[in-house]
């Protein structure tokens, strides 16, 4: 009982106290909430890794504490990638993961960690990753052993026989060796997969629940599950008390995804008005993962795809921006993320001027995606996500006025994540 509670705690939060000092911050321009109004100068007081006040006016420092001054900046709660892969790398060729190591694997996703923290991102959601991989992770940067944002992780996704998340079109050996332990066939072992994942330290459930554009698989883009196994996946996992992520691109795979119970459909390429309709409904929420799709275009070409994924990749580029303009117009929920891995590590927050540009979006809304929208799907809320007393000392600061120039996300100045600052360099 102890042990699955201290699970549950490291999952959420930054263990170590960062240290036993009083830092006192100096904000220009502060944004406690990305939904209200900008203060103007503000002192915000942490204290063992959580914020202990906030006042206005740049109030001199107490004896004893530590001044830092962002007096010439915006400071904003951290932001939240609701959709990444940390192990993985964009230059990486598919047939790397039958070579490399899984401890290969947690030294990339620690340099990955690093980062993103970088970045400015002091959450993430990790949606695919090698058995354990994410979990040892995940405990190294919560324990302090390793600069890194929260990791909210998944672990393996779980994919039917031959979809998105299986190996296919490799050897049979290899195939063999490497393939079955993340796939399903029928309700029972669908629910199998969940149990086996939670036993092993997931904090949600990811599917596959269409094709997916960069695995070997000729399969297409639309659903791949029944909507029986579906349902099974979605009513185990609430058993447990696990939401569950849903790659889907296909429009009637978005439906049967959003109606078998999932909290978020991620990319949602293909999402027609019933799908829409659906998700708005169900509450559930639309995570765009627009980078993907520009770091899929950068790549073309380069002799990283083969020809069964570029024939993916071409039937997507056209439609990027287009389901997340419908599904925002009509008041879906909408999470902030990347698809980070597809594209390189550090680069998340492009993703905002997207949101922007080819979603359609008001600045302001792409904040509250990415910080408190994002904080409520992953469930960390009460940690993170807003700047209030008690919370997670998670906060940035940023070079301009984000509500009205969006690209100020791209311009970090100032990283500190639960109570411990982060040299991020200028
Ligand atoms: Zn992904």
């Amino acid at each position: 009982m102890f042990r699955i509670a201290a699970a549950a705690v490291a999952a959420l939060s930054f263990m170590t106290p960062a240290n036993a000092e009083t830092i006192v911050i100096h904000a220009g321009t502060l944004i406690t909430d990305a939904a209200k109004a900008a203060s103007g100068p503000s002192t915000i007081t942490v204290t063992d890794s959580r914020i202990t006040a906030i006042d206005a006016g740049l109030n001199p420092a107490p004896e004893g504490t530590r001044l830092i001054d962002l007096s010439q900046h915006t400071v904003m709660p951290g932001l939240i990638d609701a959709h990444v892969h940390l192990t993985g790398d964009h230059d990486s060729a598919f047939w790397k993961g039958f070579i490399d190591t899984t401890e290969y694997g947690v030294a990339v996703g620690l340099k990955n960690a690093k980062l993103t923290l970088d970045a400015g991102v002091t959450t993430v959601r990790d949606l695919g990753s090698e058995p354990q991989t994410m979990f040892a992770i995940r405990r190294a940067i919560s324990e302090g052993m390793h600069a890194g944002p929260r990791i909210i992780a998944a672990g393996p996704a779980i994919s039917i026989i031959g979809g998105h998340g299986d190996v296919s079109n490799v050897r049979p050996e290899i195939i063999a060796a490497t393939s079955g332990y993340n796939t399903c066939t029928g309700p029972k072992e669908c629910s199998q997969r969940v149990r086996e994942f939670s036993r092993a330290g997931a904090d949600l459930i990811k599917i596959t629940a269409t094709g997916g554009v960069l695995s070997q698989q000729g399969r297409g883009l639309e659903a791949h599950f029944t909507p029986e196994e579906m349902t099974a996946i979605t009513g185990t996992a609430r058993s447990l008390g696990l939401k569950v992520a849903a790659h889907a691109h296909g429009a009637r795979g978005i439906e049967a995804a959003t109606r078998a119970g999932v909290s978020s459909i991620e990319h949602g390429t293909f999402i027609d008005d019933a799908g829409v309709r659906a998700m708005k409904e169900n509450g559930t929420w639309y995570v765009a993962t627009l980078m993907a799709y520009r770091g899929i275009e950068e790549q073309l070409g380069t002799g990283i795809y083969t020809p069964v994924v570029e024939g993916k990749i071409r039937e997507t580029l056209a439609f990027v921006g287009k389901g997340l303009g419908a599904a925002s117009r009509a008041g879906v929920p909408i999470a902030f993320g990347t698809d980070a891995g597809v594209f390189a590590h550090g680069r998340n927050n492009e993703e905002a001027a997207m949101m922007v540009e080819r979603g359609g979006m008001e600045p302001r809304d792409v904040l509250i995606a990415a910080t408190k929208g994002s904080a409520e799907l992953l469930g960390v809320s009460a940690e993170t996500g807003t700047l209030e007393i008690g919370k997670s000392a998670d906060l940035i600061a940023v070079e301009g006025d984000p509500v009205r120039d969006i690209g100020a996300l791209e311009r970090i100045r100032f990283v500190m994540a639960g109570g411990r600052e982060h040299p991020v360099a200028q």
